[in-house]
């Protein structure tokens, strides 16, 4: 390899990707970020619990002052996905915008797919917080709003209890089968709302209030939480055959690594809490872990 060819690959420019990229070019290790566009975080209109920002900061915000960070250092961030990986002796050779890439380590940094509900205007809502993902993120700015979940299993309802926290006005449209759904006399126990509606039924209207219609009934709702789930972004490690979750996330030990040496994962597409303060923390283990292995491979630590 030649002196500027990265020796760690780093998939995904989200808030992982970007953390991992600073660490690591500040280890000094020569660092490729290659990202698909779209990080998750690029959604978020305004965060109100990323950590250092008590005013809030948008999500565009946020990875803008990542990437300055990593770039600072020397990291380098190129648009393209990584359509391929494998193995190569220790190390990987990645397939990225046309040419075959050798890397010693990989950082799976590659997010989640939200499954959106299918209303019109769905991406303009989420943009203007009428349609919510993710209340641990927002759930504070909810209080005392008529909130609607929208699920279609289990994940609705336990959506729908963690959402009374904030509001005594909480309803669970719930758009699955019949057989699914789970939990109804807890739903009661908590005063929880249940309405049985096609998707076909559910509209976002005006500028502040979704409003729903259904056998004749009008109802108006603040906002509304999509509780649809989400698919992890791991293809690439699958084809590894690296070891995932039921719910198709990558299992990581405590270093962040997966279950094929060499390669690593972090942030969304390894654990549920969906959070930038825990992809971050998961970025940080991960490139401490990525250089200690490095460096002991090249016999620079002490035993
Ligand atoms: C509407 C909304 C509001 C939110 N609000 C908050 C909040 O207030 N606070 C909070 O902490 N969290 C919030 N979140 C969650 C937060 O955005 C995520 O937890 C965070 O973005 C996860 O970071 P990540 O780096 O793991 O993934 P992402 O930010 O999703 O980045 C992953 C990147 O990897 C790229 N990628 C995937 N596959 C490939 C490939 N093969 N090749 C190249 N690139 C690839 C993707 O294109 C993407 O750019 C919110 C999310 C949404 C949707």
């Amino acid at each position: 390899m030649s002196d500027d060819s990265p020796e760690v690959l780093i998939v995904g420019a989200g808030p992982a990707g970007l953390t991992a990229a600073t660490y690591l070019a500040r280890f000094r290790r020569r660092v490729l970020v290659a990202d698909g566009g779209a990080p998750r975080a690029c959604w978020i209109p305004v965060s109100h619990n990323m950590p250092g920002f008590p005013e809030g900061i948008t999500g565009d915000a946020i990875l803008k002052r990542m990437t300055d960070q990593a770039t600072e250092y020397g990291a380098v961030i190129e648009s393209g996905r990584v359509e391929g990986l494998t193995r190569d002796g220790d190390g990987f050779v990645a397939r990225l915008n046309g040419r075959e890439l050798r890397v010693r380590a990989v950082l799976l940094a590659t997010g989640v797919v939200d499954h959106h509900p299918d209303l019109p205007g769905v991406e303009r809502a989420i943009e203007r917080s009428l349609v919510r993902i993710c209340p641990i993120c927002d759930g504070y700015e909810a209080i005392d709003k008529a909130v609607a979940v929208i699920g279609d299993d289990d994940r609705g309802v336990r959506e729908a209890a963690f959402l009374r926290t904030y509001s005594d006005r909480v309803t669970l449209i719930y758009i699955g089968s019949p057989q699914a759904l789970t939990g109804q006399d807890e739903m009661a126990r908590l005063g929880i709302e249940l309405i049985r509606a096609p998707i076909d039924n559910v509209r976002l209207e005006g500028d502040r209030v979704t409003a729903l219609s259904w056998g004749g009934t009008f109802r108006a709702f603040d906002l509304v939480y999509s509780a649809l789930g989400t698919s992890a972004n791991a293809e690439l490690a699958r084809a590894l055959d690296a070891r995932t979750g039921e719910d198709g996330r990558l299992f990581v030990d405590p270093h962040q690594a997966t279950s094929v040496k060499g390669l690593y994962a972090a942030g969304d597409v390894v654990r549920g809490l969906n959070q930038i303060a825990v992809a971050s923390a998961e970025a940080a283990v991960a490139a401490t872990a990525i250089h200690n292995a490095l460096r002991e491979a090249d016999g620079w630590t002490i035993s």
